[in-house]
């Protein structure tokens, strides 16, 4: 591609509302451009090119476990998602409307309905089972605070698979597929990660896994183990017990609990006094949907008490249970090894759940097994934010100039640069590489714009493309310098050895 015809809008300008590196250089190098409203972006050129890549590398292991690619209608009747008992529960992320005629519809924020609709017109038997259908498309929740870029966009892209089964066991081997070809996908795109326990959320199902991109600017806190290989998402981490007696200070707190129907209560929670309230694991245990602040009242009329305390408490209530409320803090110990904890940051890259039948039973998801009898699909899914995963790889990969794309992402393999385009010998030296590395299959960008060499090199650094050829003023001596953009390391190779130096480096 000759830089000369590229729609690549870079600028020096910091977009107001950007903090994370990513987002900033997302912009800035011309990747993406935000549409006005927030959360929403269109990908220029160069950033459907690198989606594009990333999206090869999740179908190529996706399509190697034996997944199958389809695609699904966006635009989703909300009758399926009454069926499922979602259409309320799933709260204001999710975009209702109505056409014409007065039908009601949703715009998906996840498939699990849809696919379970096309699997239970088309598959009978046990015979046609395990299934992994998947599509990689785009996805709408109209999230509170869009922020950050593409990491939390209200329209996003993701590769959502689903899986169907003729009982837990084969599903759980599945489960354990996926979370070896998620593996084997961030491994290949060059991202440091790290599988944890984590929440179910809004999805349902039981025994979930995130797959976090290490990263200090991650919403996420993730607590892991120094020692071996245990990690959860904070929401989900539990410690080795600490034990407590009578004598132990116990602290209640005081909270408003939200549920769906926009019922609401005032709940106690009781913990030991040096433990904080986990609020997922809390909301989990109500089966509440959000926690607010509130007074604290006299009342005692629905109290949860942290496990720890059970047996030791003298506290009593109209309703009273007990559950892990109980936030885990650095420090304590691991449940399988009993090292210390420690807290880190990341980007939930990905989300597998084993579901069980809870969508195949309210929407009669059946198969007939080698009996002839009637039975639920048994069901796993599988989340992959392909879009967020641009910004992820460029939040663990950037400097201060600008981004440092991995080899599987990056928009191209080679950025040659004519510094000087009224150099007639430059013109002809750039211009004969292009053709030959062009000609071995790498897909190379040569920058042959009639602009100051310090703004090619400026965008050069900010584009982020992993390696560079400056063809400058020291052709004079017969000089060309390689620069990789890692680290922005220079070598100088002379001219009558760059193409077979090329050769080996490509
Ligand atoms: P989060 O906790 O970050 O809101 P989630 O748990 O709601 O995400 P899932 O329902 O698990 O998300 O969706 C699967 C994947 O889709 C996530 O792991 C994430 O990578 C991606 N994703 C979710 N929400 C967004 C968003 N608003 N923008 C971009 N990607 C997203
Ligand atoms: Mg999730």
């Amino acid at each position: 591609m000759r830089f000369s015809r590229l729609l690549v809008p870079t600028t020096k300008e910091t977009p107001n509302d950007a903090t994370l590196a990513s987002h900033i250089y997302l912009i800035r190098g011309g990747f993406i451009q935000s549409v006005g409203g927030s959360g929403l972006y269109n990908f220029l050129p160069l950033g459907k090119k690198i989606l594009d890549k990333v999206r090869a590398v999740v179908k190529d292991e996706l399509d190697k476990a034996g997944c199958q690619e389809v695609a699904l209608s966006f635009v989703t009747p909300s009758s399926l998602w009454e069926e499922s008992g979602r259409y309320e529960k799933y709260g204001k992320e999710l975009l209702r409307f109505k056409d014409r005629k007065n039908n009601e519809f949703v715009l998906g924020p996840t498939h699990e309905e849809m696919m379970v609709n096309l699997v239970r017109q088309s598959v009978k038997s046990y015979k046609q089972l395990p299934l992994n259908l998947y599509q990689i498309n785009l996805k709408f929740r109209d999230e509170i605070r869009p922020r950050f870029g593409l990491m939390r966009g209200r329209e996003f892209l993701m590769k959502d698979a689903y899986s169907f089964h003729t009982s837990t066991e084969d599903m759980q081997r599945e489960f354990a597929l996926m979370e070896d070809t998620y593996k084997k996908i961030f491994t290949r795109l060059g991202l440091e990660f790290r599988v944890v326990e984590a929440d179910s959320g809004a999805i349902g199902g039981s025994g979930s896994k995130e797959f976090m991109v290490l990263a200090d600017s991650g919403e996420d806190t993730i607590v892991v183990c120094s020692e071996c290989e245990y990690g959860a998402n904070i929401e989900a981490a539990v410690a080795k017990p600490k034990t407590y007696d009578a004598n132990s200070e116990i602290k209640i707190i005081t909270m408003n609990a939200l549920y769906d129907d926009g019922e609401s209560k005032i709940v106690h929670f009781a913990l030991p006094l040096s433990i904080e309230l986990q609020d997922v694991k809390a909301c989990n245990a109500l089966n509440a949907n959000e926690l607010i602040e509130c007074e604290e009242s006299d009342t005692i009329d629905t109290l949860v008490v942290d496990s720890s305390l059970e047996g030791i408490d003298s506290l009593s209530a109209n309703h009273k249970l007990y559950a892990d409320i109980s936030s885990v803090c650095e420090g304590d110990s691991c449940i399988h090894c009993g090292s210390a904890l420690t807290y880190t940051k990341g980007i939930e890259a990905g989300h597998i759940f084993q579901l069980g039948t809870q969508y195949s039973e309210p929407l009669g998801c059946n198969f007939l097994d080698e009996n002839g009898k009637s039975v639920p699909m048994v069901m796993g899914t599988y989340g992959i934010g392909v879009s967020r995963l641009l910004a992820g790889i460029i939040e663990q990969n950037h400097d201060d100039k600008g981004c440092i794309w991995t080899k599987a992402s990056a928009p191209f393999d080679l950025h040659i640069i004519i510094s000087n385009i009224k150099d007639e010998e430059q013109v002809l030296l750039g211009e004969k590489l292009y053709e030959v590395v062009q000609d071995r299959g790498v897909d190379v960008l040569l920058d042959d714009r009639k602009e100051r060499f310090g703004s090619k090199i400026k965008d050069f650094e900010l584009i982020g493309v992993p390696y560079g050829v400056i063809i400058g003023k020291k052709l004079k001596d017969g000089l060309v310098e390689f620069v990789t953009r890692d680290g922005l390391v220079k070598e100088e190779v002379s001219v009558q050895e760059i193409e077979s130096f090329l050769e080996s480096r490509f």
